[in-house]
């Protein structure tokens, strides 16, 4: 997507307002890691603005990995992940999709850092713990997916002036 076509909301989600579609997979709620994945991004500072734990249907899967519909692992993938609840969030704060990104590790569980979470929790890409969006354009076309707007609360953080200079 270029960016001509992202609409008014995309424009407006920048600096302090930018945001990204985390997920624990069904693995994660299962061996239960929501409680530190959710600690670790309220740590950091970042704002919880949509929660929910839900079963997504096999359609919505398809339609968020639509990306890799013509890999080899896409119908494996959307069973995994149909395979049990996942908890569905939004996060937001400053460079929360690249930071987000680096909390997480890599795709690989094998190559991901201890102190991410997939180097910390998980040792198969087919169980890998945790989904967070790759740019700022998937964040808001998962969010979108994900969540009605009626979902998600954004209100004033009064911890912000000691979280941003
Ligand atoms: P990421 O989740 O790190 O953004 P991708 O978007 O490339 O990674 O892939 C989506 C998900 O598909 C991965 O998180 C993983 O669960 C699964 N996946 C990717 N590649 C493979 C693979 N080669 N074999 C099995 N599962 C895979």
């Amino acid at each position: 997507m270029g960016y001509m076509d992202l609409d008014l909301d995309t424009l407006r989600w920048t600096g302090v307002k930018e945001r990204t579609f985390i997920a624990v997979k069904p693995d994660g709620v299962q061996r239960k890691r929501v409680g530190e994945i959710v600690q670790r991004f309220e740590k950091k500072g970042f704002k919880l603005v949509g929660f929910k734990l839900l079963k997504a249907s096999k359609d919505l899967l398809r339609e968020h990995y639509w990306e890799h519909r013509n890999r080899p692992f896409y119908n494996r993938l959307v069973t995994y992940m149909s395979s049990g609840p996942v908890v569905a969030m939004v996060w937001q704060g400053q460079d929360v999709v690249k930071t987000g990104r680096d909390m997480m590790g890599k795709t690989n569980p094998i190559d991901s850092m201890p102190g991410t979470f997939r180097g910390d929790f998980c040792v198969e890409m087919g169980r890998n713990v945790i989904h967070g969006s790759d740019s700022v354009e998937s964040a808001q076309r998962e969010i979108s997916l994900w969540f009605k707007e009626s979902e998600l609360c954004d209100r004033e953080v009064c911890s912000n002036n000691w979280i941003y200079d």
